[in-house]
Formats: structure tokens, sequence, C-alpha cells
């Protein structure tokens, strides 16, 4: 190979490394870095190129393309959504995607980012829910206790300050299996009340998190259980049809969307006129638009997951994964000695064979 040429490499993160690079800097330390890098870039909002993310449907999900990029790095998310899926022993929520330099367009990280997704996701509700939610709020309703639930949880108790919990799941198993981490997570039983229904998990609650799955319009909670002042963080609504909240409760709050082309078309907001006033998380941030401006307020943050939060998270994980061994190198497209002699790896590839027959 002639010494000029550069071995082509990219960087490649795998689940089950993802998870051990997780456990070793810790969740909450990992969701506190995720919210710090996600607010960089939410305030450099006009640096990128952005767009709603392309969707697959099919009767069972969802199949969704998020690109994103600014003047360095291009970034993508693969992410499904299937909610019959846990009956098949697969998650809801899978993905994985790559970080591309913009300059020569080689991919220099790929990884799993199902772990990233629901760190991300959690990181960006308490950015928004610092920005939304009453000071001193201690109590946070949690409805589904499924995938999300954790991250939604140790971000709400770690970066909020939340004491107690108070969660409501269908299915009294998720309920179970919720409590058992969070108190892996050293969260201790006493600070959850597992309630008999969504009604039960409001009561005194300051903050109201849904999580759920289901491809359907559900009211998962009931407008009339909200009381004044509360902050809603709408995790589960992110897909046409999908959606979690009454259509009464999002008259009277004000709401707050990531980017807005994509939450008219798959958040809770679907339910309203297209030109219902929102106002985009990115203006809160630099100061561009207020955050909650009173103690009596409803405030919504309409989370559907945008492209610039993965982008965030690739960027921070492949940070945090140099110098820890655990990441493997691909080659995922290949090194050339000549860059316009792309059949030349055929004919090395036919010889590499022959030596083995
Ligand atoms: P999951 O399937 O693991 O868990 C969903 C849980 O909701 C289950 O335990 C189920 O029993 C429960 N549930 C269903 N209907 C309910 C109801 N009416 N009341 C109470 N509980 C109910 O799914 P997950 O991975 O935790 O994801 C939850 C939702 O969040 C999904 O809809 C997913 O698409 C969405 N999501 C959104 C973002 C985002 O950025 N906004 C990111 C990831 C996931």
């Amino acid at each position: 190979m002639d010494p000029r040429v550069v071995p082509v490499r990219t960087d490649f993160l795998g689940a089950a490394q993802a998870a051990r690079l997780v456990a070793r800097h810790g969740v909450v330390a990992c969701l506190a870095g995720l919210a710090d890098a996600i607010e960089a870039d939410f305030a450099r909002w006009p640096d990128f190129e952005k767009s709603a993310r392309i969707a697959h449907h099919s009767p069972g999900g969802v199949i969704e393309l998020m690109p994103v990029s600014d003047a360095r790095d291009y970034a993508f998310k693969y992410v499904n959504g299937h909610p019959g899926n846990t009956v098949r022993g697969l998650p809801t929520v899978m993905a994985f995607g790559a970080l591309a330099d913009v300059t020569t367009g080689l991919p220099v990280f790929l990884a799993d980012l199902t772990l990233a997704t629901a760190l991300r996701t959690a990181a960006t509700s308490a950015l928004a829910a610092r920005r939304l939610a009453r000071s001193g709020s201690h109590t946070m309703a949690l409805i589904g206790a499924g995938s999300q639930a954790e991250f939604q949880a140790l971000a709400f108790t770690g970066l909020l300050g939340i004491e107690h919990l108070r969660i409501f799941d269908i299915d009294p198993r998720a309920m179970r299996k919720l409590v058992d981490n969070l108190g892996h997570a050293g969260i201790a039983a006493q600070r959850i009340a597992c309630c008999a229904s969504s009604a039960q998990a409001l009561q005194g609650a300051d903050i109201v998190t849904t999580a759920t799955a289901a491809k359907q319009r559900a009211c998962v909670i009931a407008d009339a259980d909200l009381r004044p002042g509360t902050h809603v963080n709408a995790v589960g609504g992110d897909c046409p049809g999908k959606t979690e909240l009454p259509a009464q409760l999002l008259r009277r709050a004000r709401i707050f969307t990531e980017f807005t082309p994509q939450t008219r078309v798959e958040g809770e907001i679907q339910q309203l006129p297209v030109d219902a006033p929102v106002t985009e998380l990115w203006q809160v941030i630099v100061g561009q638009a207020p955050g909650r401006t009173h103690d009596t307020e409803i405030t919504l943050f309409d989370s559907v997951g945008f492209a610039l939060e993965d982008y965030s998270a690739l960027r921070w994980m492949h940070a945090l994964a140099r110098d820890t061994g655990l990441l493997q190198t691909l080659d995922l497209v290949p090194t050339l000695d000549d860059p316009r002699d792309l059949y030349r790896l055929v004919r090395e590839a036919g010889q590499a064979e022959r030596g083995f027959g």
C-alpha cells in the first residue's frame, strides 16, 4: 500500500459497549452531560440545517430517519416505534446512528442509540422542565413504566431535585420492574408510590410525565385531574394518530416544542389547529421567549424527539468513549490505494479468495 494512503476507519460503539460506557460514567452523570450538550447545541439553533424526520408508517408502527447537520458534522439516526413489539420480546424503540465529517463525507462514528435515545429524551425533558416547571417542584407523576421510565425518573430526581415519584402503568409488572431498577439506582422504594390509576398518581404532583405507548388517540390522564401550575412532560405522543393527552388540556396550557414543523405532525398539538401558538424550546434557552411566567400556569413540553438531540448525543458519546478501550474500529467504507480504482478491491479480494480455495 502507498505509505501516503491513510487507512479509513470508523469508530463503532455497539449496544453492549454503550451500556458499559453508561454504567462506568453513571446514568445521572450521563444525563447531566447530555443535558449540557443539548442545551449548548439548542443555543446555536440557527447553525443547523434542520428538517422534520422521514417516517415510514405501517399498521404496527413506524420507522424513521432523522438527519441534521452543521458546517462540521452530519448526523442521522434510524429509530423505530412499534408498541406491539413487547409481546414479540422486542423493545418498542430501537435505534442506531452515525456521525460523519461534512468536509469529506467520511463516516467517523457508528453507534447503537437505543440507550442513548432514552438518555437524550430524558435529558431534554429535564432541560425543558428546568425552565418550565414551578420552582420548588418536588413530586412527579410518571404515567407509563416502560423502557423510558427509569431514565425519566433519574433525570428528574438527579437534575431537578424531584423527591417523590407517583407511578402508574396498566401493567403492574412494569411498575414492579421500575421500582426494582430505581432501587438499584439508589432511589428508595419509600420515595415511590405505585398508584392504581393515573388520577391517583396525579394527586399532589407538580410535574406529570407521560411515557406510554399505544398507536391510538389515547387520554392517559384526565384534564380534570391536573391542578393549576403543573408542568406536563408529554413524551409518548410522537407519531401521527398517536397521542396521550385530552385536547381540553392542550387548550389551557402554554405549549413548548422542539422543531415545530415536526411536532405539528407528530406531537400532541396534531389535535389543535395548525396555527395554534407554540414556543420552541431553543427560544427559551437563548432568552428570546419566556418560559413559565406565573405559578398557576400549566406548561406543556410536547416532546417528540428531534434529530439535534441525537447529534448532541452522538458527539457527546463519541468524546466520552475515546480512550476508554470501549470503541472498536470498522472498515465500514474501503481504504483505496488509488481513490479512483474501486475495482481493484474486487481483484484483490478475488486473489484472497483463491488463496483460501
Ligand atoms: P414501552 O413499550 O417500553 O413502555 C410503555 C409503557 O406504557 C408500557 O409499560 C405500557 O404498559 C404502558 N401503558 C400503555 N398504555 C398505558 C396507559 N393508558 N396508562 C398507563 N400506562 C400505559 O415504551 P417506551 O420505550 O417506554 O416508550 C414510551 C413512549 O415514549 C413510546 O410511545 C415511544 O414512542 C415514546 N418515545 C418518545 C421519545 C421522545 O423523544 N419524545 C423518545 C423515546 C420514546
